[in-house]
């Protein structure tokens, strides 16, 4: 149980309930990013960003809107292998690998939130080495994939020894690791992990929500990998509560760029159950997208404002058809609808909470 300080211990058994009965994440803080959520609570109270990205609030209970599925992404119809959900294809050049169910802190707004909990039941536990060996198969037989994406859970909870054994043995193909690590264990980054990470010309892509979450031993640790010359990249989703104002995305990209990470994209928030308390109405989307782009320059404003959908990701230029809360999106000749918010549930944060040492 987490102090009374931080969530309430009624709430927290509520929450706790859901965990079992809607798959729901258990709260899951690290060390290293407790003493900034500390921070944070000291000075603003609860609920502020780095709180909101980790701790459940009433609104995440409580509110729902239309038009929300547990997997709006439908990862589980794209496993190009039967009963192999460690796969997800969704392109012919490129595939996930779920390397590990894994995380070191458990995000509130994880689009993954009810397949992560799945996994922890599936063949998921298999040992690497027999998932490496499965991948390997596949890829051989599919030689039209070039790259492969570690996703998870969090690749870097793998270890060592682990991420080694995966480097070696997929080195004909490009690899990619997602991760969060970077702000909830930089730890991890060992001058053996970054070297090796090099060895094999790995991409790093970050997952950096709020500028506060590069604080000095975060931007020591970025300056490291950087040294080494490994290319590093950012995407992370807007979230309401935590980054759903263009000052805020301005000053993370600003951040990121003087560190050498390379803008790649900015997701709009699935309508995924339990996700209504991060999700923006897609006209105030669109007046934070002009805000950016209008008012920076273009290596900040290259960043893409994309949605994750079935048929591939999806963007603003891409909606064929809007009808009250009803919007179409088309891509390849394929169409998804998208659900807007319903009407009141989109109240903008407080610039002064979400930049509250600014
Ligand atoms: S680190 Fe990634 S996979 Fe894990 S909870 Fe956060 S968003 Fe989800």
């Amino acid at each position: 149980m987490l102090d009374e300080k931080i969530i309430g211990r009624k709430f927290q058994e509520r929450y706790k309930k859901l965990v079992e009965t809607d798959n729901l994440l258990p709260i899951k803080i690290s060390e290293f990013y407790m003493k900034k959520l500390i921070e944070e609570i000291d000075a603003i109270g609860v609920g502020g960003p780095l709180y909101r990205s980790v701790i459940p609030v009433k609104d995440k209970i409580e509110l729902k809107t239309r038009g929300e599925t547990r997997d709006y992404v439908e990862e589980d119809k794209h496993n190009p292998i039967e009963n192999c959900d460690y796969i997800i294809q969704k392109y012919d050049n490129r595939l996930v690998f779920i390397i590990t169910d894994v995380c070191f802190a458990h995000c509130q707004y994880c689009f993954r939130t009810y397949n992560l909990s799945k996994f922890q039941q599936s063949n998921l536990k298999e040992t690497i080495k027999n998932k490496i060996t499965v991948l390997k198969e596949y890829l051989q037989a599919n030689l039209n994939i070039k790259e492969v994406i570690f996703s998870g859970g969090d690749p870097l909870c793998v270890g060592y020894e682990n991420m080694k054994f995966a480097l070696e043995e997929l080195k004909q193909w490009d690899i990619r690791v997602h991760t969060r690590a970077i702000v909830y264990e930089p730890s991890i980054f060992t001058k053996e992990m970054i070297k090796l990470l090099k060895t094999h010309n790995v991409r790093l892509v970050f997952h950096i929500n709020h500028p506060y979450e590069i604080d000095e031993v975060v931007e020591e640790k970025i300056k490291e990998i950087r040294e080494e010359g490994i290319r590093m990249y950012s995407q992370f989703p807007l979230l309401r509560g935590i980054n759903d104002n263009s000052k805020v995305l301005v000053k993370l990209l600003v951040k990121m760029d003087e560190l050498s990470i390379r803008p790649l994209s900015i997701f709009i928030p699935d309508p995924i159950s339990y996700g209504a308390v991060n999700r923006i109405a897609a006209r105030r989307i669109e007046k934070i997208i002009d805000e950016v782009n209008w008012n920076t320059p273009s290596w900040i404003n290259s960043i893409r404002f994309v949605m994750d959908t079935t048929i591939g990701k999806v963007r603003r230029e891409n909606i064929i058809k809007r009808e009250g809360n009803h919007i179409v999106f088309t891509r390849n000749e394929k169409i998804v609808d998208y659900y807007d918010l319903d009407e009141g549930i989109d109240v903008p944060s407080d610039i002064n909470k979400l930049l509250w040492k600014d």
